[in-house]
């Protein structure tokens, strides 16, 4: 059985308090798809995964394929989305190519790092709760990012395709060739994480009091302290009465630093996927295991 990392204990400040937690080690993909390390999913109620770069490329909309799929899994099992991306974004990429779906009840969309949560009733998406920052919240974020800036001495890069910040109500989100930057532009930018670890490092130094995480391959999300994806994980613990053992999150930023890593600390199963590829090929073999 290979894992990502070994369990490793790390401090965590929460509520003041200074706790150990235990980080539960992440599965390859490739090692569930081979049979190496095997994993029980039937005794999983509810499937949980990352949209950009687990789902769909980078703010793409689902594929035909995964749209197959996931039509097929949502008759068997509730499948939520927790992802960094707006509401808008969900409803592109997402609720409206999922729109012919007969059983939208079992999906559950959790945009912004968790604080929306919405779910299909009565033949329409509803809200259950949105929980926004203050615009005093926003303005020191956005300080910030200019002070961690002028620290860097980094120069925005000449060619920037529409905002670099985004709004999104109770995250904000920087992006660093800008929220419209093509596939192609983001690949190669910062591959390896390390200048927007470098950049998240300094943040923290200002804005200690907000949660700061990379998210897909150009951006930094920044929410309230404790929103994270480990939040949407306790939410619908909360919101649906499902064990967190009875859940299985798959990513693709799984690892430290990445915008999947906080679910580790709720001890949840998670599979790391490297590629929507791979994404595509677990969920596909669950549906397998859950047909029969
Ligand atoms: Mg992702």
């Amino acid at each position: 059985m290979h894992l990502i990392s070994n369990g490793i204990t790390c401090n965590c400040i929460l509520t003041n308090c200074l706790i150990f937690m235990k980080i539960k080690p992440t599965l390859r993909a490739a090692d569930v798809l081979n049979g190496s390390t095997p994993m029980d999913f039937s005794k999983k109620k509810i499937i949980v995964a990352d949209l950009d770069d687990t789902l769909t490329e980078s703010k793409q909309p689902l594929t035909s394929d995964l749209i197959r799929i996931l039509d097929i899994l949502l008759k068997y099992r509730m499948f939520a989305v927790i992802t960094g991306g707006s509401l808008t974004r969900m409803q592109e990429q997402v609720m409206s190519v999922m729109a012919g779906s007969r059983h939208l009840s079992n999906l559950i969309i959790l945009p912004a790092c968790a604080t929306k949560y919405y779910k299909f009733e009565n033949g329409k998406w509803t809200k259950v709760y949105e929980e926004d920052l203050t615009e005093e919240e926003k303005k020191r974020i956005y300080v910030a990012f200019e002070s961690m800036f002028s620290e860097l001495n980094y120069k925005h890069p000449q060619k920037i395709y529409g905002d670099l910040f985004e709004d999104k109500g109770s995250q904000i989100t920087f992006s660093a060739l800008g929220q419209k930057s093509p596939l192609e532009a983001k690949k190669g930018w910062d591959s390896d994480n390390k200048r927007r670890l470098e950049m998240k490092n300094i943040l923290a130094k200002y804005i200690p009091e907000f949660e700061i995480n990379l998210g897909g391959n150009t951006s930094i999300d920044v929410t309230k302290k404790g929103i994270n994806k480990a939040y949407g994980i306790r939410k619908l613990e909360e919101k649906l009465g499902i064990r967190v053992d009875e859940m299985v999150f798959i990513g693709d930023k799984l690892m430290k630093g990445g915008n999947d890593y906080p679910v580790r600390t709720t001890g949840v199963d998670s599979i790391q996927v490297s590629d929507p590829e791979e994404g595509k090929l677990i969920l596909k073999l669950i549906v397998e295991r859950l047909r029969g």
